[in-house]
């Protein structure tokens, strides 16, 4: 038995899941990006793409500040389906012209296995939402694509149940996993979830994924985000992936954790004193 399946003792039929682990590598690459080595990434944009203006005008701030990678959700995945649903098709020329202008790679997220077709062409990493980390036919077609996925933990998913959902992308034939710990449902409601930092040392010291750590859903509050993102990076998380938003109270989704084009501008220099304190930098192009 590997020392993964032993450190989670509990889960006896864990070992099973670390042979095909032996495989994986330990950094991803996204363009001329490497995710997992001691660099360290930061994705933002904002929740929804609402318009050109909106996602044009948070790109060029979010690059300024030294961003590596931009986030703009398309089809969301919404617990409430009064709620908007993402532009869907009507955002792909805007994002597909601000990744042009920018020159950044792009993340977005799926949330159903007939969008890949659309979606290769324009994503240059597929985002897995927290509500589809249990979607085996979704991480079975992610597992055929020759585009990174970063997976996000299920609200309430163990740490186990989340590695075997990275597996069923890379038995599939995709090893190019990146974890994303995005707080977990607890007793606690002060906040919209309980950021589970333990989770990012544990992913580290115990597998081979790299991880990125998402303190905009893991507090669902403006506020907190700097705070936990620097945890998460003192707690050697590979990166974060951030909501910004120029202004998030015309936010169409999830403006109450965005934080403004200052607060952004903010962290990244609150980022940088704790990375060089860490011997780490910003990931730049390689
Ligand atoms: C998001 O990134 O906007 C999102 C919906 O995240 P999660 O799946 O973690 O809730
Ligand atoms: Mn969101």
């Amino acid at each position: 038995m590997s020392c993964l399946a032993k450190n989670l003792g509990v889960v006896t039929h864990f070992e099973v899941c670390v042979c095909v682990m032996k495989n994986i590598t330990t950094t991803v690459q996204v363009g001329s990006y490497s995710i997992g080595n001691s660099d360290f990434v930061v994705v933002a944009g904002p929740c929804s793409i609402e318009s050109m203006e909106q996602f044009a005008e948070t790109a060029e701030f979010v690059k300024g500040c030294g961003a590596m990678m931009l986030r703009g959700g398309m089809f969301k995945l919404r617990t409430n389906p009064n709620t908007f649903q993402g532009m869907g098709k009507n955002a792909f020329s805007i994002a597909r012209e601000v990744k042009e202008k920018t020159g950044m790679p792009f993340i977005s997220e799926i949330t159903d296995p007939r969008q890949v077709g659309d979606l290769v062409e324009l994503v240059d990493v597929f985002q897995v939402g927290s509500r589809n980390m249990h979607n085996y036919a979704l991480l079975k077609e992610l597992g055929q694509v020759n585009k990174p996925v970063l997976l996000k933990r299920g609200f309430s998913g163990l740490i186990s149940e989340w590695l075997y959902s990275a597996e069923y992308v890379a038995k599939n034939g995709n090893n190019n996993v990146i974890l994303c710990e995005r707080g977990i449902r607890t007793f606690e409601t002060a906040t919209r979830n309980t950021f589970d930092v333990n989770a990012i040392a544990y992913i580290k010291q115990n597998t081979p994924f790299p991880i990125l750590a998402d303190p905009s859903h893991g507090t669902g509050a403006s506020a907190l985000v700097t705070p936990i993102a620097l945890a998460a990076a003192a707690a050697g998380a590979d990166g974060i992936i951030v909501e910004v938003h120029p202004r998030p109270d015309e936010a169409r989704s999830d403006g109450f954790q965005a934080l403004t084009l200052p607060m952004f501008e903010n962290l990244m220099k609150k980022l940088e004193r704790v990375l060089t304190a860490l011997d780490r930098k910003f990931c730049r192009p390689s």
